[in-house]
């Protein structure tokens, strides 16, 4: 099997490259993102392998399918990056459902605690034999209310991480799970009683912008908001303006609505085109990350492992048990 990887940079070599010779596959690793420019590069690969910022669009579907591609191995748990409607009867589009929500749950948490107890900014201070504290003080976890949306296999691992601060754990879910030990509240009642607030829900079209003007007024005063799911799901200008009026204690962001293009990339040289991130990032109370909460060696790993299962399941006519069909995911 002939797999294209697009958008990879050289720490996706580190797993892939040894599993997928073990696999018997031949493949080729190009930098560019897949978009439309770029999609013809797939001619002659049986299958290209996918990240969360490139995309295929209904016409690049087609394309591939006219190439002969016959899949889309996702390396990533998210898929509305693909038009799986399009891709239904063409294509194969296989994903990676859970890889480590410990590794995305952890960081989540971490970023809790960065913002919360301004470690980032301490650490640069203490560099410059600044040891001034003014401006850093935080607020205890223990005993504060913290509101989880999306009690799915990420946000049940922070639920977990969240309880050994002895936090007092809400949460909200249109599916709620009967097995998790948490107490289920509407979303306008968990957006009232919490400190914190950490997203674990996909994006969808209910999901987008769920974190918007009305929900933000809804919020205590100093909340604490954390997201690592995808950007989308806060309205970002809505979150500049409560944080211009200072309704937020801190805000940690893994992910932003506009990050294709710009996270993973070293941009440190040009002049930045997107103000709201420009403006984002000059809150002293904001910390964002370029999408890695994946970021483990457990989790790349399994991310490995389980595309090139997909690959393997593909290839032999086995049950693609990671198939990504309308509505069915
Ligand atoms: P999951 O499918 O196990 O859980 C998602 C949960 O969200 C489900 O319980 C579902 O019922 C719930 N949900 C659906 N619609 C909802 C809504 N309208 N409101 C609230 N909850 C809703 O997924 P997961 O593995 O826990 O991953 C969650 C998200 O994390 C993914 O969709 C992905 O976007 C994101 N993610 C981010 C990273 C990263 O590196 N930052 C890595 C992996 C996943």
């Amino acid at each position: 099997m002939k797999i294209l990887f697009y958008n990879t940079k050289p720490y996706d070599r580190y797993w892939f490259e040894p599993m997928a010779k073990d696999y018997g596959f031949s493949i080729h690793f190009v930098e560019m993102r897949c978009d439309e420019e770029t999609v013809s590069l797939a001619a002659g690969h049986d299958a290209i392998c996918i990240f969360v910022n490139d995309y295929v669009n209904a016409d690049m579907i087609d394309k591939l399918h006219e190439m002969g591609v016959r899949a889309i191995l996702l390396r990533c748990a998210g898929f509305n990056n693909v038009d799986i409607r399009a891709a239904e009867g063409k294509l194969h589009v296989l994903r990676v459902p859970s890889y480590s929500p410990e590794a995305v749950a952890e960081f989540a948490a971490a970023m809790l605690l960065t913002v919360n107890r301004y470690t980032h900014r301490a650490y640069g201070r203490t560099r410059d034999f600044n040891m001034n504290i003014n401006g850093f003080m935080g607020m205890n976890l223990y005993q504060k209310t913290a509101g989880v949306v999306g009690t799915g296999k990420i946000g049940q691992a922070m639920i977990r991480i969240l309880k050994g601060f002895r936090m007092h754990i809400i949460a909200y879910d249109p599916y709620p799970n009967p097995s998790a030990d948490v107490q289920y509240v509407s979303l306008e009642e968990l957006m009232k009683q919490s400190d914190i607030i950490s997203l674990h829900c996909p994006l969808t079209d209910d999901t987008r912008h769920l974190i918007n003007q009305k929900t933000i007024s809804l919020m205590k005063k100093g909340i604490y908001l954390v997201n690592t799911s995808r950007g989308a799901l806060i309205d970002t200008e809505a979150l500049i303006d409560g944080l211009l009026e200072k309704r937020f204690g801190g805000v940690g962001l893994d992910v932003y609505e506009e990050e294709e293009g710009v996270f993973y990339e070293d941009r440190s040289n040009e002049i930045i085109m997107d103000e709201n991130l420009v403006r984002l990032t000059s809150f002293p109370n904001v910390l964002i990350t370029s999408h890695m909460g994946f970021f483990t060696k457990e989790a790349t790993q399994a991310i490995a492992q389980t595309t090139l299962e997909n690959a393997y399941a593909l290839e032999t006519g086995k049950e693609l048990v990671n198939e990504v069909l309308p509505g069915r995911s």
